[in-house]
């Protein structure tokens, strides 16, 4: 047993060691990170800050100010709406958002025949995320599967990264987010 510790260290070392070379070798290749076929908890595509792919959020959209006009609402969306402040306010978002999470609905039934995307959270007009969130512009959502297992969130980030949100990433291990231009 004491003999085949070391065997057994060495192996979990160099399974890291692939995995950040596998990581390395994909930098600035867009075209194998559309092929992966799961990210890693904590990656972003591109791996770069947000910010810098879907621009500042400098805007934020109340009920009442001109910016709330250009959101629309995913009423008809084959998509699960957590709605956790009962106001429906996670269903509006800009077209862009919503063209994207469309598109994705429709890989994730492919995969998962018998689960839905779900969206826990996408506009914000309570300001409960951080300041400049681009949830407060109706540009990011917050998602994971109707079955809420924490198993497919890899396969779902690699998912939206083929759905084409601006950038995607896997956040945590309760949900990916994925934000996109104005
Ligand atoms: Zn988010």
């Amino acid at each position: 047993m004491l003999r085949a510790a070391p065997l057994l260290i060495f192996s979990a070392l160099s399974l890291s060691c692939d995995r950040l070379s596998a990581l390395d070798a994909e930098q600035g290749d867009p075209l194998s990170k559309r092929n992966r076929t799961q990210l890693f908890v904590g990656e972003r595509v591109p791996n770069v800050p947000e910010a810098t792919v879907v621009g500042a959020a400098d805007a934020p959209v109340s009920r009442d100010s001109s910016g709330f006009k250009m959101l629309i609402d995913c009423e008809d969306c084959p998509i699960v709406f957590k709605d956790e402040e009962r106001n429906r306010s996670d269903r509006f978002m800009t077209p862009r958002l919503r063209r994207s999470l469309v598109q994705l609905s429709k890989l994730v039934s492919q995969t998962w025949p018998k689960v839905d995307l779900r969206v826990t959270e996408a506009w914000d007009d309570r300001r409960e995320h951080g300041a400049g969130s681009v949830h407060y512009e109706g540009r990011a959502a917050d998602i994971t599967t109707s079955d809420q297992d924490p198993a497919k969130l890899g396969t779902l980030a690699a998912l939206a990264v083929k759905a084409g949100f601006d950038w995607v990433f896997y956040e945590n291990a309760t949900h990916v987010h994925v934000s996109v231009k104005r």
